[in-house]
């Protein structure tokens, strides 16, 4: 059974959530055509494409280095609110795990509540605001929660990747109040977060990635 991740199971995460946003990129694009301005599948793509080609120049030593280079490179390729938010999210991230070369299961949910807490510093969402916090709080509570029952680190990623999806799928009948769908109101009730859905998929291919690992 596997007790850590290390800097391959990160990078190879990063790798799948380019590939998973690359492939998507019509879906959420489509999803942010019906309540925002229809580019956020082409700002993941483009920051994920450029965070790739900053890891193919060079392999990072430690996890912080991992992070803050992605959310480095996001904040400065990525125009839409989505690229401080997630850039911001990887730097928090990063900075909460430091130097090391691998995370226990503990460490990894802290690491991602601190780039939770980023994104909350930076966009004040709360819960029910239709943004990718209601994906994302659920899914590093659902961690916490797997780790504290006694889950084995795989376990407690799919747990959190599932509670991603229903918060994702949540958001479906809420009214924006952040971020430029909430300009549309109560017209912006039916239709799922671009945000959420791209942050399911980031739980969904964390999850993919530690359980190849293990
Ligand atoms: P933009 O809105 O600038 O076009 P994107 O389309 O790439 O940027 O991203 C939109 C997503 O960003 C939304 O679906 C929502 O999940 C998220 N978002 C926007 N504003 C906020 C905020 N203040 N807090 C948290 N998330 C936000
Ligand atoms: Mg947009």
């Amino acid at each position: 059974m596997m007790a850590a991740v290390d800097t391959g199971v990160l990078v190879d995460w990063i790798t799948r959530y380019r590939e998973a946003v690359t492939a998507q990129r019509d879906w959420l694009t489509e999803l942010d055509s019906a309540i925002g301005d229809a580019d956020h599948g082409a700002n993941m793509a483009r920051g994920f494409a450029a965070v790739g080609e900053k890891l193919a120049a060079g392999a990072p030593g430690t996890i912080d280095e991992l992070l803050k280079t992605v959310g480095m490179t996001l904040v400065s390729s990525v125009g839409g609110a989505s690229g401080p938010l997630y850039g911001t999210f990887f730097l928090r991230m990063g900075m909460n795990a430091g130097a090391v070369a691998e995370l226990d299961g503990p460490a990894l949910a802290a690491a991602l509540r601190a780039g939770l807490e980023g994104i909350v510093a930076r966009g004040k969402p709360e819960a029910g605001d239709k943004t990718m916090y209601d994906a994302m709080a659920p899914a590093v509570d659902a961690f916490d929660a797997a780790l504290a029952a006694g889950s084995a680190l795989p376990d407690a990623a799919r747990a959190a990747a599932d509670a991603a999806a229903a918060g994702r799928d949540a958001t479906l009948p809420l009214v924006a109040r952040k971020g430029r769908a909430s300009y549309l109101g109560e017209r912006s009730a039916g239709h799922l977060d671009p945000g959420a859905a791209s942050t399911a998929i980031l739980f969904e291919t964390l999850a993919a990635a530690v359980a190849d690992s293990a």
